[in-house]
C-alpha cells in the first residue's frame, strides 16, 4: 500500500488542516515497522477550533428531521461498503490483523451507519397519563449536545461508527479524536461522510497530543457528553474529570472475559469458539476470552483438539493470504503478554504450545498463540487483561464455585459459556455478573443490540436503540391545560 509521506488529518468545519508546516507523528505498520505516513499532531488550538465548529453547526443540525439525518447515514454506510476492500487494506496496514477480519470490521463498521440510519427516525417521545385532568405530560427526546469522542487502535473502524453513527442520528454533533497507532481508517470515515453530504462541522477530526485533545474537550463546557473506548485507566480519568462540567459519560472499558466449558458441551463447538474468541485479532480485543475454565469430564478432549488448532494457526503480516494472526500494535503489548507469561511459568502453569515471540522474518512484535495449563488463581493473567494471544485454562468441577470464579474480578464486559443444556445456559447467564454473556456464541458485538459493560468496564451501551439512547435528553414538559 502506497500512501502520501504526509496526510492531512485534522479536520475542522468543513476543511482539512494542511500538514505542512504543522507538528506530526509518524504512523507506523505494526507488521513490518516501516512509516506509513505522517499525520498532524493537533493540540488545544485545533480541539478549541472543533469544538466551536460543532457547536455552530449543532444548532442546524439538531433542527433537521430525523429523515433528513438518516440520508446522509444511508449514503455513508453505501459508500462505505462499496470501499470495503480498499478500506480493509488500510486497516491492516495501521492496525496489523488479518485482512479478512479487516474486511470483516469496515463491514461491521458499515452496519452500524445503516443501523443509526434507520433509528434517525424512530427516536419516540413519551405522552405520560396524568393523575390531574387540568394537565398534560410529555417526553421530548432531544440531542445531548457536542460530543467529543475518543477511539482505541483495536478496532479502528467499528468503534468510530459505533459512536459517531447513534450521535449523529440524535441530532449531535462530534468531534472525533482516533488512536494514534490507527488514525488513517479514521481520517476515510470522515472523508466518506463528507462525501456522504454531511454538513460542515457536524463531524470534526482532531490527530494528535491525546491528553491535551482530552483535556480540552473535558474542559469545555459546549462537550456535553464523552464517549470513549479504551483502558479502564484513562475511563476513569475521565470520568473524574468529566466532574467539573457534569458531563455526560459512554464508556468502554477493558475487560477480563471468562470463557466455561461445561460437561455438556459440544467439545468441537467449544474449541472453534474458544479459538475465535481468544485469536481473533491477536488476543487485542476487549471482549476476547482472558481465560478457559474447562469442566474435568471434558478436559482431555478439549485440550487435545484446543492444542492440535492452535498449532496450526499461521502467524504473518496481515496483508498475506492465510494468514489467522498478525503483529501485536507494538512492543509494550509483546512485553505484556512476556510478562503475564513468565508470572505464570514462575507460578508452576505448564506451557502446552507456543510460549515466545515469534521470529518469521518481519521487524514487527509477533508472538506465538500459546496455551497455558495448570494456571492457579493467583497468576497475573488470571487476573489482569492480557491483550495478546495467551490462553490459560484452568479446570474446574463445579457450578457454583465455576461462576464464583468467573465473577471474581472488577471487570464486567463480557463472559462466555458453552452448553447445550437450555435450562443451565439460562441459570447462569443471570448468575454472572457481566454486561454480555455469550452462549454458544463468542461475537455477541452487532449493531443492533447494546453492547456494554458493568462494574469497571464501562457505563453506558453502544449498539441497539440504547445505544442512541445515550445521546438524547429525554425532555419532560409539563401542560396545564384550561
Ligand atoms: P491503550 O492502552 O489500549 O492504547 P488507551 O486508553 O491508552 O488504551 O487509549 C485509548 C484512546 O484514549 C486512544 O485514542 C488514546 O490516544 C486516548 N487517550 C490516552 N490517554 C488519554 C488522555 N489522558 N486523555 C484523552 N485521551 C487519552
Amino acid at each position: 500500500m502506497k500512501l502520501k509521506s504526509k496526510t492531512n488529518s485534522i479536520f475542522i468545519d468543513g476543511q482539512w488542516r494542511d500538514t505542512d508546516g504543522q507538528k506530526t507523528s509518524t504512523v507506523y505498520n505494526p507488521a513490518t515497522l516501516e512509516a506509513i505516513t505522517e499525520v498532524a499532531y493537533g493540540g488545544k488550538a485545533e480541539t478549541e477550533a472543533a469544538i466551536s465548529a460543532a457547536t455552530r453547526a449543532f444548532q442546524t443540525w439538531r433542527e433537521m428531521t430525523g429523515r433528513e439525518r438518516s440520508r446522509i447515514l444511508y449514503k455513508a454506510h453505501e459508500l462505505m461498503l462499496d470501499d470495503a476492500e480498499r478500506l480493509g487494506e488500510i486497516l491492516t496496514t495501521e492496525q496489523g490483523k488479518p485482512l479478512k477480519e479487516a474486511i470483516g470490521e469496515v463491514k461491521g463498521a458499515a452496519s452500524f451507519l445503516l443501523w443509526y440510519a434507520e433509528e434517525a427516525s424512530r427516536a419516540y417521545g413519551e405522552w405520560i397519563p396524568s393523575s390531574k385532568k387540568s394537565k398534560r405530560l410529555l417526553v421530548i427526546p432531544q440531542p445531548v449536545g457536542v460530543v467529543g469522542a475518543i477511539t482505541p487502535w483495536n478496532f479502528p473502524a467499528s468503534m468510530i461508527t459505533r459512536k459517531i453513527g447513534p450521535a449523529l442520528a440524535a441530532g449531535c454533533t462530534v468531534v472525533l479524536k482516533p488512536a494514534p497507532e490507527t488514525p488513517l481508517s479514521a481520517i476515510e470515515i470522515v472523508k466518506i461522510m463528507e462525501k456522504a453530504g454531511m454538513q460542515k462541522g457536524v463531524v470534526n477530526l482532531v490527530t494528535g497530543d491525546a491528553e491535551a485533545i482530552g483535556n480540552t474537550m473535558l474542559n469545555s463546557k459546549d462537550v456535553r457528553l464523552m464517549t470513549f473506548t479504551g483502558s479502564t485507566e484513562v475511563g476513569k480519568y475521565l470520568m473524574r474529570e468529566s466532574a467539573d462540567h457534569v458531563k455526560k459519560l459512554s464508556l468502554e472499558l477493558g475487560g477480563h472475559a471468562p470463557i466455561v466449558v461445561f460437561d455438556d458441551a459440544d467439545i468441537d463447538k467449544a474449541v472453534s469458539l474458544a479459538l475465535s474468541s481468544k485469536f481473533r485479532n491477536n488476543g487485542q480485543t476487549c471482549i476476547c476470552a482472558n481465560r478457559v475454565y474447562v469442566h474435568d469430564s471434558v478436559k482431555d478432549a478439549f485440550h487435545d483438539k484446543l492444542t492440535e488448532k492452535v498449532e496450526q494457526l499461521k502467524i504473518g503480516d496481515g496483508t498475506e493470504e492465510g494468514t489467522d494472526l498478525g503483529p501485536l500494535i507494538n512492543e509494550q503489548a509483546s512485553h505484556k503478554v512476556q510478562k503475564h507469561l513468565d508470572d505464570a511459568a514462575a507460578k508452576g502453569a505448564d506451557v502446552v504450545c507456543g510460549g515466545a515471540k515469534w521470529n518469521g522474518g518481519l521487524d514487527g512484535h509477533f508472538y506465538q498463540p500459546t496455551i497455558l495449563s495448570n494456571v492457579t488463581d493467583d497468576m497475573l493473567v488470571m487476573n489482569e487483561e492480557t491483550f495478546g494471544p495467551l490462553m490459560p485454562v484452568q479446570v474446574f468441577s463445579d457450578e457454583d464455585a465455576v461462576i464464583d470464579k468467573a465473577n471474581d474480578t472488577d471487570y464486567g464486559l463480557a463472559a462466555y459459556i458453552f452448553t447445550e443444556k437450555t435450562s443451565r445456559a439460562i441459570r447462569v447467564s443471570e448468575k454472572l455478573d457481566y454486561g454480555i454473556v455469550g452462549v454458544n456464541d463468542v461475537f455477541p458485538a452487532t449493531a443492533e443490540a447494546p453492547f456494554g459493560g458493568i462494574k469497571q468496564s464501562g457505563v453506558g451501551k453502544e449498539g441497539g436503540h440504547h445505544g442512541m439512547d445515550e445521546f438524547l435528553e429525554m425532555k419532560y414538559v409539563s401542560m396545564g391545560i384550561d
